[in-house]
C-alpha cells in the first residue's frame, strides 16, 4: 500500500505505525503533478486535499488543483493500470442547503466565487471528472460524498469546531462559537466513516453515495456538548459567522443504507468522549 501526501496539511506522525509494516510506504509527493508508480495497483482512493474551510482558504489554489488536476492524474492512473477508482467527495457539493435533508439527487446550492468556492468547486469538478471518466472509458468508480467526519488524529490547529472546542475546553479557553451557533452539522465518527468507505469501494455503484451520521446539532449544542465531556469550565464566546458558512446540514443516508448495508454505529457523544481522551493522551 503507498500513502501518497504532500504533508502540508497533514502530518507523517499519523501513518508512523504503519510504516513499520513492509508492505506499507509513504510517498511525499503531490498528486496535482503527474506521478509515476511501480508494481500492480488495484484501487486508488483519491482522499488528497485540504479539508479544513481555514486551510482551503490559506492554499486556495493548491486546493483547485488537487481537486482537478490531482483527480485527472489519479484517474488517468486507475486507467492505465486497471485499479477501481474511489473519490473522497464531499457535502460541500451540496453548499448551503435549501433541500434538507440532502438526498444524493439535490443538486446543490454553492457560490463560485466565495471563500468556500475553491473546495467546493474543485470537488465538484472532480465529480464531474470522476463520471466523465466512467462513461467514456468505462472506469469503474465510486464517489462517497463524505459528511462532517472527526476524530483522533485530527490537528488540533486545523481550524474546525470539533478540535477547536476540544483543545479550547481542555485549555481552559473560552470556546469560540460562530454566529449564534443554531447553525447545523452532523458528525459522524471516523471508524465508521471508514467502514462506509471500505464498503462502498468493494459495491459497484459508481454513482455518488452519501456517508455521515444523520444525527444533526447545532454548534451551540456542540460547544455545551464538549464543555460536559471534558468538565471544563470555559465560557461560550461568540464570534462573527464566516462568509457562505451552511446553515444546516444532514445526509440522508438511504442510499448507503440500502446499497452498503451501512449506517453509523457511534452516537456523536461517544464519538467525542473518545476523541476527547485522544487529544488528552497526547497532550495536543
Ligand atoms: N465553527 C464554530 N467555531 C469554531 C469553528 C467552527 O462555531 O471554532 C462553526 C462553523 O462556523 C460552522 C461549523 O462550526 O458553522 C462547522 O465548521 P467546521 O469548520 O468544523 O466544518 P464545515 O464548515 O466545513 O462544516
Amino acid at each position: 500500500m503507498t500513502c501518497i501526501d504532500t504533508l502540508l496539511t497533514g502530518d507523517a506522525g499519523n501513518v508512523r505505525a504503519l510504516e513499520a509494516r513492509p508492505q506499507f510506504q509513504l510517498l511525499r509527493h503531490d498528486v496535482s503533478q503527474p506521478l509515476e508508480l511501480g508494481g500492480p495497483v488495484d484501487a486508488v482512493l483519491h482522499f488528497a486535499s485540504p479539508a479544513s474551510p481555514v486551510d482551503y482558504a490559506a492554499h486556495p489554489i493548491e486546493t483547485l488543483e488537487v481537486g482537478t488536476l490531482g483527480t485527472r492524474n489519479l484517474l488517468e492512473l486507475a486507467q492505465a493500470r486497471g485499479a477501481v477508482f474511489l473519490l473522497a467527495s464531499t457535502s460541500e457539493v451540496y453548499g448551503d442547503p435549501l433541500v434538507h435533508p440532502q438526498p444524493e439527487t439535490y443538486w446543490g446550492n454553492v457560490n463560485p466565487i466565495g471563500p468556500r468556492g475553491v473546495y467546493d468547486e474543485a470537488k465538484r469538478a472532480a465529480e464531474a471528472f470522476t463520471m466523465a471518466y466512467h462513461r467514456r472509458h468505462g472506469l469503474r468508480t465510486r464517489i462517497a460524498r463524505i459528511f462532517n467526519t472527526f476524530g483522533p488524529r485530527m490537528r488540533s490547529n486545523d481550524g474546525r469546531a470539533v478540535p477547536n472546542f476540544i483543545t479550547q475546553a481542555l485549555a481552559g479557553k473560552a470556546l469560540t462559537v460562530y454566529g449564534d451557533g443554531s447553525q447545523t452539522r452532523s458528525l459522524c465518527y471516523v471508524d465508521d466513516l471508514i467502514e462506509g468507505v471500505m464498503r462502498l469501494l468493494a459495491c459497484d455503484e459508481p454513482g455518488p453515495v452519501n456517508l455521515g451520521n444523520p444525527q444533526e446539532l447545532t454548534m451551540l449544542e456542540l460547544a455545551r456538548l464538549v464543555k460536559e465531556l471534558t468538565g471544563s469550565r470555559s465560557e461560550i464566546a461568540f464570534s462573527p459567522l464566516p462568509v457562505d458558512d451552511p446553515r444546516q446540514r444532514q445526509p440522508d443516508i438511504t442510499r448507503a443504507r440500502e446499497l452498503l448495508e451501512w449506517e453509523p454505529r457511534v452516537a456523536p457523544r461517544e464519538g467525542l468522549a473518545r476523541t476527547i481522551d485522544w487529544f488528552r493522551s497526547t497532550g495536543r
